[in-house]
């Protein structure tokens, strides 16, 4: 077990070896900063003052060569060699309401939701509650490094942790996960982790807008906001987008909550409408999420509390147009998906 001790603050915590630095800060209730969890964003970079650390993931993307120069690693992939001293700026904002846990999670429900999406429900060996919007760590079987997957359900005993789930054409994890893990296995989970959780006590409507793999936290969020009693009297609008008409989905989903039709309103809509492979017809909206955002709302959409999730592209369009909207980025919560 290593101490790391945060210079100019006078905090130490301990981190044992299979942990990282940000995790185990995480897990003890501190403000590390961070966002992605895998080594993709670089918002849990830290100084190393004193002592050694190595990284889980030999050359993660948002690690660069000035990094190495001036000493300063990821906090999601650097184990300790040893006890450390570290600088980091902790923030209160980063503070987990529900510290991560580690667990064994075993997978009792498989349920196709698209030709590519499918719902991998776990009970968890350790019940760990987490806030909907939030992601958890899953690591598949023979596959290095793990991954971040958004539950899909509210719980508030944790027992149980829903995943939606898009398979990626040749993805390590996703193409393994589907062909080789079924019910009765058991895969470690690591959880809940994340900044785009549900803000209850925001006294806005609110706007989910998802495209494929971000259809998870986003239906955890439409749940959550269909069942508290402090939102009652607040719209949800559910953006979801898709290449053509096979992938659209998660209207069943919404349709079973209390005030479908009446303030949650699901808006489908698929980008590419000539070349549905599964032949299905269209005669929806047509157009990317954000454009569909726009169009549907207009000047309204700084009037709402607003969560999106999905590919990188969509992510970064949806940013740009919500800037370009002047939406309060207090207002705007996502985790970017890589
Ligand atoms: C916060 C967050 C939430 C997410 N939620 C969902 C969700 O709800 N549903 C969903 O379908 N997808 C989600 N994703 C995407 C998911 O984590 C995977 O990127 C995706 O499933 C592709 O994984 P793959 O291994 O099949 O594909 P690959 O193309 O093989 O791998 C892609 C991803 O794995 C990372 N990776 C590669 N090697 C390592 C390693 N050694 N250690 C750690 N990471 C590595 C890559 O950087 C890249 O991000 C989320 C991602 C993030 C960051």
């Amino acid at each position: 077990m290593a101490q790391i001790t945060i210079t100019g603050v006078n905090l130490a915590y301990s981190c044992d070896e299979t942990d990282t630095i940000l995790r185990a800060a995480l897990r003890v209730g501190l403000g590390f900063p961070y966002e992605c969890n895998v080594g993709s964003c670089g918002n849990c970079r830290f100084e190393l003052v004193e002592g050694e650390v190595e990284h889980v993931r030999a050359d993660p993307p948002a690690w660069s060569e000035r990094d190495r120069q001036r000493k300063r690693y990821l906090g999601c992939q650097a184990r300790p060699l040893g006890d450390c001293r570290i600088k980091v700026n902790l923030r209160e904002h980063y503070k987990s309401t529900h510290p991560p846990k580690r667990t064994q999670a075993h997978l009792f429900v498989v349920e196709d939701i698209t030709h590519d999406i499918r719902e991998f429900r776990f009970r968890l060996e350790d019940p760990a509650p987490f806030l909907p919007g939030q992601y958890a760590l899953l690591s598949i079987p023979e596959v290095v490094g793990a991954r971040a997957y958004s539950m899909c359900n509210v719980t508030e005993t944790g027992e149980e942790w829903h995943f939606q789930i898009k398979r990626v054409p040749s993805g390590a994890a996703t193409e393994r996960l589907f062909a080789a893990v079924g019910i009765g296995d058991t895969i470690a989970a690591d959880g809940p982790y994340g900044m785009a959780y549900l803000r209850e006590d925001a006294p806005r409507d609110i706007l989910c807008i998802a495209g494929g793999s971000g259809l998870s936290p986003m239906i955890s969020i439409t749940r959550a906001a269909a069942a508290s009693p402090k939102l009652a009297g607040r719209q949800v609008h559910f953006i979801y987008g898709g290449r053509g008409a096979r992938d659209i989905c998660g209207e069943p989903m919404l349709r079973c909550l209390p005030g479908f039709g009446e303030r949650i309103f699901y808006h489908p809509a698929v980008s590419m409408q000539e070349s549905d492979p599964g032949g299905l017809s269209w005669s929806g909206r047509v157009g990317f999420v954000p454009d569909i955002a726009k169009e549907l709302f207009g000047e309204d959409l700084a009037r709402f509390e607003i969560y999106f999730a999905g590919p990188p592209a969509m992510a970064e369009a949806t940013m740009r147009m919500l800037l370009e909207m002047k939406v309060p980025p207090a207002q705007v919560h996502y985790d970017q998906f890589y």
